[in-house]
Protein backbone atom coordinates (compact mmCIF):
# COMPACT_ATOMS: atom_id res chain seq x y z
CA UNK A 1 0.00 0.00 0.00
CA UNK A 2 1.76 2.95 -1.10
CA UNK A 3 0.99 6.06 1.21
CA UNK A 4 1.70 9.88 1.37
CA UNK A 5 1.13 12.93 -0.90
CA UNK A 6 1.18 12.37 -4.69
CA UNK A 7 2.40 16.20 -4.92
CA UNK A 8 5.72 15.36 -2.78
CA UNK A 9 6.85 11.97 -4.64
CA UNK A 10 9.68 11.22 -3.10
CA UNK A 11 8.47 11.16 0.43
CA UNK A 12 5.66 8.25 -0.94
CA UNK A 13 6.00 5.05 1.52
CA UNK A 14 5.09 1.66 0.87
CA UNK A 15 3.65 -1.00 3.30
CA UNK A 16 3.34 -4.54 3.26
CA UNK A 17 -0.16 -5.99 2.85
CA UNK A 18 -1.39 -9.59 4.28
CA UNK A 19 -3.91 -10.45 2.05
CA UNK A 20 -4.77 -9.13 -1.15
CA UNK A 21 -6.80 -5.69 -2.32
CA UNK A 22 -9.78 -7.50 -3.50
CA UNK A 23 -10.64 -8.88 0.02
CA UNK A 24 -9.97 -6.93 3.89
CA UNK A 25 -6.35 -7.08 4.20
CA UNK A 26 -4.23 -6.21 7.12
CA UNK A 27 -1.47 -4.16 6.62
CA UNK A 28 2.03 -5.13 7.95
CA UNK A 29 5.68 -4.19 9.15
CA UNK A 30 7.00 -0.73 8.75
CA UNK A 31 7.09 2.18 5.69
CA UNK A 32 9.39 2.08 3.64
CA UNK A 33 10.50 4.63 0.86
CA UNK A 34 8.58 4.17 -2.35
CA UNK A 35 12.10 5.00 -4.22
CA UNK A 36 13.75 1.55 -2.45
CA UNK A 37 11.26 -0.93 -4.00
CA UNK A 38 10.85 -1.54 -7.82
CA UNK A 39 6.79 -1.69 -8.81
CA UNK A 40 5.02 -4.23 -10.91
CA UNK A 41 2.18 -3.81 -12.89
CA UNK A 42 -0.77 -3.14 -9.73
CA UNK A 43 -3.01 -5.46 -11.18
CA UNK A 44 -2.93 -9.07 -13.39
CA UNK A 45 -6.37 -8.39 -15.25
CA UNK A 46 -8.36 -11.64 -16.67
CA UNK A 47 -9.02 -9.38 -19.56
CA UNK A 48 -8.50 -5.57 -20.35
CA UNK A 49 -11.97 -4.14 -22.51
CA UNK A 50 -10.80 -0.86 -23.93
CA UNK A 51 -12.93 1.51 -25.89
CA UNK A 52 -12.10 3.43 -28.68
CA UNK A 53 -13.20 7.02 -29.84
CA UNK A 54 -14.45 7.82 -26.66
CA UNK A 55 -13.28 11.61 -26.81
CA UNK A 56 -14.67 13.18 -30.44
CA UNK A 57 -11.43 15.40 -30.81
CA UNK A 58 -9.26 11.86 -30.99
CA UNK A 59 -11.89 10.47 -33.30
CA UNK A 60 -11.98 13.21 -35.60
CA UNK A 61 -8.18 13.47 -35.73
CA UNK A 62 -7.82 9.98 -37.21
CA UNK A 63 -10.50 10.87 -39.69
CA UNK A 64 -13.56 8.93 -37.80
CA UNK A 65 -16.79 11.12 -37.76
CA UNK A 66 -18.80 10.99 -34.51
CA UNK A 67 -21.97 9.57 -34.57
CA UNK A 68 -24.32 10.82 -31.56
CA UNK A 69 -25.90 8.23 -30.06
CA UNK A 70 -23.92 5.05 -31.59
CA UNK A 71 -23.12 2.66 -28.89
CA UNK A 72 -19.32 2.85 -27.49
CA UNK A 73 -16.68 0.95 -29.85
CA UNK A 74 -15.22 -2.31 -27.58
CA UNK A 75 -12.19 -4.35 -28.08
CA UNK A 76 -9.93 -6.09 -25.79
CA UNK A 77 -6.15 -6.51 -25.26
CA UNK A 78 -4.93 -9.69 -23.85
CA UNK A 79 -3.26 -10.03 -20.50
CA UNK A 80 0.04 -11.13 -21.82
CA UNK A 81 0.00 -7.47 -23.35
CA UNK A 82 0.15 -5.80 -19.63
CA UNK A 83 3.86 -4.43 -18.31
CA UNK A 84 4.18 -2.47 -15.28
CA UNK A 85 5.96 1.01 -14.65
CA UNK A 86 9.27 1.28 -15.35
CA UNK A 87 8.75 -1.97 -17.78
CA UNK A 88 10.25 -1.33 -21.64
CA UNK A 89 7.43 -1.32 -24.41
CA UNK A 90 9.29 -3.70 -27.25
CA UNK A 91 8.80 -1.91 -30.53
CA UNK A 92 7.97 -5.12 -32.95
CA UNK A 93 10.57 -3.78 -35.42
CA UNK A 94 9.31 -5.51 -38.61
CA UNK A 95 6.29 -6.17 -37.83
CA UNK A 96 5.08 -2.40 -37.30
CA UNK A 97 6.69 0.81 -38.38
CA UNK A 98 3.93 3.18 -37.27
CA UNK A 99 3.67 2.45 -32.78
CA UNK A 100 1.66 4.98 -31.15
CA UNK A 101 1.47 5.98 -27.74
CA UNK A 102 -2.76 6.53 -26.25
CA UNK A 103 -2.75 7.76 -23.09
CA UNK A 104 -5.72 6.84 -21.21
CA UNK A 105 -7.64 6.05 -17.64
CA UNK A 106 -8.28 3.11 -16.36
CA UNK A 107 -10.65 1.38 -14.23
CA UNK A 108 -9.21 -1.15 -12.13
CA UNK A 109 -13.01 -3.39 -11.34
CA UNK A 110 -13.22 -4.84 -7.82
CA UNK A 111 -15.30 -7.39 -7.61
CA UNK A 112 -17.37 -10.44 -10.17
CA UNK A 113 -20.00 -8.72 -11.94
CA UNK A 114 -22.40 -8.32 -14.82
CA UNK A 115 -25.71 -7.00 -15.77
CA UNK A 116 -24.61 -3.88 -13.41
CA UNK A 117 -26.67 -0.74 -13.91
CA UNK A 118 -25.37 2.50 -14.47
CA UNK A 119 -26.42 4.25 -10.88
CA UNK A 120 -24.38 0.86 -8.99
CA UNK A 121 -21.45 1.26 -11.29
CA UNK A 122 -19.04 2.86 -8.21
CA UNK A 123 -19.72 -0.39 -5.84
CA UNK A 124 -17.92 -3.10 -8.46
CA UNK A 125 -14.47 -0.03 -9.09
CA UNK A 126 -11.52 -0.90 -6.52
CA UNK A 127 -10.05 1.87 -8.02
CA UNK A 128 -8.64 3.74 -11.01
CA UNK A 129 -5.08 3.38 -12.84
CA UNK A 130 -2.84 5.11 -15.48
CA UNK A 131 -2.58 3.20 -18.95
CA UNK A 132 -1.24 3.17 -22.18
CA UNK A 133 -3.07 1.19 -24.97
CA UNK A 134 -0.17 1.38 -27.25
CA UNK A 135 -1.36 0.66 -30.70
CA UNK A 136 0.29 -0.70 -33.86
CA UNK A 137 -1.29 2.39 -36.14
CA UNK A 138 -0.69 0.26 -39.10
CA UNK A 139 -1.55 -2.99 -38.89
CA UNK A 140 -4.74 -0.82 -36.73
CA UNK A 141 -5.55 0.54 -40.35
CA UNK A 142 -4.74 -2.85 -42.63
CA UNK A 143 -6.92 -4.99 -40.71
CA UNK A 144 -10.51 -5.19 -39.59
CA UNK A 145 -10.01 -6.58 -36.12
CA UNK A 146 -7.64 -4.77 -33.69
CA UNK A 147 -6.42 -7.58 -31.98
CA UNK A 148 -3.34 -7.81 -33.38
CA UNK A 149 -2.62 -4.17 -33.77
CA UNK A 150 -3.30 -3.69 -29.92
CA UNK A 151 -2.46 -6.79 -28.71
CA UNK A 152 1.64 -7.55 -28.96
CA UNK A 153 3.24 -8.10 -25.66
CA UNK A 154 3.95 -5.36 -23.84
CA UNK A 155 1.19 -2.71 -25.40
CA UNK A 156 -0.87 -2.62 -22.30
CA UNK A 157 1.77 -0.43 -19.65
CA UNK A 158 -0.24 -0.15 -16.48
CA UNK A 159 0.49 1.77 -13.47
CA UNK A 160 2.10 2.93 -10.90
CA UNK A 161 -0.56 1.87 -8.57
CA UNK A 162 -4.42 1.87 -8.19
CA UNK A 163 -5.56 5.13 -6.05
CA UNK A 164 -8.83 4.03 -4.81
CA UNK A 165 -10.02 7.66 -3.98
CA UNK A 166 -9.15 9.83 -7.09
CA UNK A 167 -11.54 12.41 -5.47
CA UNK A 168 -14.84 11.68 -7.05
CA UNK A 169 -16.60 7.77 -7.24
CA UNK A 170 -16.74 8.00 -11.32
CA UNK A 171 -13.22 9.84 -11.83
CA UNK A 172 -15.20 12.44 -14.27
CA UNK A 173 -13.76 15.32 -14.55
CA UNK A 174 -10.07 14.33 -14.15
CA UNK A 175 -6.59 15.41 -16.34
CA UNK A 176 -4.93 13.09 -18.98
CA UNK A 177 -1.66 13.98 -20.25
CA UNK A 178 1.16 11.83 -22.07
CA UNK A 179 4.30 13.10 -22.83
CA UNK A 180 7.05 11.41 -24.69
CA UNK A 181 10.59 12.46 -23.87
CA UNK A 182 9.12 15.40 -21.67
CA UNK A 183 6.95 16.91 -24.67
CA UNK A 184 3.64 17.27 -24.18
CA UNK A 185 1.53 15.76 -26.88
CA UNK A 186 -2.23 14.85 -24.86
CA UNK A 187 -3.61 16.70 -22.92
CA UNK A 188 -7.72 15.88 -22.19
CA UNK A 189 -9.92 15.68 -19.61
CA UNK A 190 -12.47 12.56 -18.49
CA UNK A 191 -15.68 15.18 -18.55
CA UNK A 192 -14.90 14.82 -22.28
CA UNK A 193 -15.60 11.01 -22.67
CA UNK A 194 -18.29 10.10 -25.06
CA UNK A 195 -19.28 7.21 -22.98
CA UNK A 196 -18.42 7.75 -19.22
CA UNK A 197 -17.43 5.41 -16.84
CA UNK A 198 -20.82 3.74 -15.69
CA UNK A 199 -21.94 4.06 -18.80
CA UNK A 200 -19.13 1.70 -20.00
CA UNK A 201 -20.17 -0.47 -16.96
CA UNK A 202 -23.72 -0.83 -17.92
CA UNK A 203 -22.74 -1.58 -21.86
CA UNK A 204 -19.78 -3.84 -20.74
CA UNK A 205 -21.40 -5.98 -18.08
CA UNK A 206 -24.64 -6.32 -20.04
CA UNK A 207 -22.21 -9.06 -22.48
CA UNK A 208 -19.85 -10.14 -20.10
CA UNK A 209 -18.89 -10.78 -16.95
CA UNK A 210 -15.92 -8.77 -15.22
CA UNK A 211 -13.70 -10.72 -12.33
CA UNK A 212 -12.21 -8.56 -9.72
CA UNK A 213 -8.80 -6.96 -11.51
CA UNK A 214 -10.71 -6.93 -14.66
CA UNK A 215 -9.32 -3.09 -16.41
CA UNK A 216 -11.16 -1.19 -18.24
CA UNK A 217 -9.18 1.08 -21.07
CA UNK A 218 -11.78 4.29 -21.31
CA UNK A 219 -10.29 6.18 -24.56
CA UNK A 220 -7.55 8.45 -25.52
CA UNK A 221 -7.56 12.31 -26.38
CA UNK A 222 -6.48 13.67 -29.03
CA UNK A 223 -2.89 14.10 -29.86
CA UNK A 224 -2.11 10.49 -30.41
CA UNK A 225 1.43 10.01 -32.64
CA UNK A 226 4.20 7.63 -32.68
CA UNK A 227 6.67 6.03 -30.36
CA UNK A 228 10.64 5.49 -31.43
CA UNK A 229 12.82 2.86 -30.18
CA UNK A 230 14.79 5.16 -27.32
CA UNK A 231 11.76 7.49 -26.26
CA UNK A 232 10.49 7.98 -22.83
CA UNK A 233 6.06 7.94 -22.64
CA UNK A 234 4.52 8.96 -19.40
CA UNK A 235 0.79 9.16 -18.59
CA UNK A 236 -0.22 11.16 -15.99
CA UNK A 237 -3.48 11.51 -14.45
CA UNK A 238 -4.78 13.98 -11.59
CA UNK A 239 -4.97 12.63 -8.30
CA UNK A 240 -3.91 8.91 -9.80
CA UNK A 241 -0.16 9.08 -10.95
CA UNK A 242 2.22 8.59 -12.97
CA UNK A 243 3.49 6.12 -15.50
CA UNK A 244 6.28 5.99 -17.05
CA UNK A 245 7.85 3.33 -19.53
CA UNK A 246 10.93 3.61 -22.23
CA UNK A 247 10.56 1.94 -26.02
CA UNK A 248 13.36 -0.74 -27.38
CA UNK A 249 13.40 -2.59 -30.14
CA UNK A 250 12.57 -6.13 -29.97
CA UNK A 251 15.10 -8.55 -30.21
MG1 LIG B 1 -7.16 3.53 -26.95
Amino acid sequence: MVEGDLDRPAELTIRQVDGHPFAPFQVVGEPQPLADVRLVSPVLPSKVVAIGRNYADHAKELGNEVVPDAAPITFLKPSTSVIGPGDRIQYPTGVSHDVHYEGELAVVIGRLCREVPAARAADVILGYTCANDVTARDLQKAEPQWARAKGFDTFCPLGPWIETDPGSPLADDLAVTTTVNGELRQAGRTSALLHPIAELIEFITAAMTLLPGDVILTGTPAGVGPLEPGDEVSVAIENVGTLTNSVVARG
